[in-house]
């Protein structure tokens, strides 16, 4: 694995990426790649399946932070979260709490579930932002894009109208992260992605090809596969996604699963 990871890093040094040189221990292990943008650098740190931090011009994001406080020792503190919909892999009100430090005005942005099933706490701080919905934070434009199934028999799953995934506009630098959502049209139209997490899993979300097919048609310049393990055989393989992509866009991989590979 570390070969592999050593020929991932030779691999974007030719595209202009900087590769921060990942932390060995597993709490720092999300040390990620960084994209310049014309307003600063965006770092990814990807955490676990879902849940990832990203450092920007505009602050500390957190997207869907779940799971035991102590995955996001060595990270800076947020200073803005984002929450799609209320599953357990992407919503925790205890690692919420756990994580906004109490004394900062770190706000909180989520579908209306979420918003609905808040803490007076963390309500307090948040807003709710339906599909559809634009807000500004920093300067940065969120966009609310729908995130929903649409296979006979998923739907219960993420019901059309009630998650979101979200587009960042920072500048002329486009970040999208899907949520759990199939290859909706809503996502098969965006435009001017710069840097995507398209999800990938059964029976949740969509397989590799349909996540590839998708891509092939918003070609967002970057593509990381997360959210790709599911149920029984609804793993997802984020090779095969990788080569059924092909040139449509610059796939990046990470450790999501705490295998020290990539
Ligand atoms: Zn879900
Ligand atoms: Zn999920």
């Amino acid at each position: 694995m570390t070969h592999s990871r050593r020929t991932f890093l030779a691999g974007t040094a030719a595209t202009g990426i900087v590769t921060i040189i990942p932390f060995t221990t597993r709490a720092m292990g999300h040390g990620g790649d960084m994209f310049e943008t014309s307003q600063g650098p965006v770092t990814v740190h990807p955490i676990e399946h879902a849940s990832i931090v990203l450092e920007t011009p505009i602050g500390v994001i957190y997207v869907d932070p779940v799971g035991d406080a102590g995955l996001y020792d060595g990270l800076p503190a947020p200073d803005l979260v984002l929450v799609t919909h209320e599953h357990g892999d992407h919503y925790n009100a205890e690692t919420l709490a756990a994580l906004i430090p109490s004394d900062a005005p770190t706000p909180l942005v989520t579908n209306p579930a979420v918003f609905d099933m808040l803490p007076d706490d963390l309500k307090a701080r948040a807003t709710s932002l339906a599909n559809g919905g634009t807000m500004s934070f920093a300067g940065t434009v969120i966009d609310a894009i729908p995130a929903y199934n649409m296979t006979e028999g998923r739907t219960n799953f993420h019901p059309q109208g009630r998650d979101n995934g979200y587009v960042l506009t920072m500048g002329d630098f486009r970040i999208y992260i899907s949520g759990d959502t199939e290859d909706i049209p809503e996502m098969r139209a965006l435009a001017d992605i710069d840097l995507c997490f398209l999800c990938m899993n059964l029976p949740f979300t969509m397989t590799a090809e349909a996540a590839a097919s998708a891509v092939q048609e918003f070609q967002p310049t970057y593509v990381y596969p997360y959210h790709y393990r599911g149920r029984d055989d609804g793993t997802q393989d984020p090779q095969e996604f990788a080569a059924l992509v092909g040139d449509a866009s610059e796939v990046k991989f990470a450790d999501w699963y705490g295998e020290g590979g990539v």
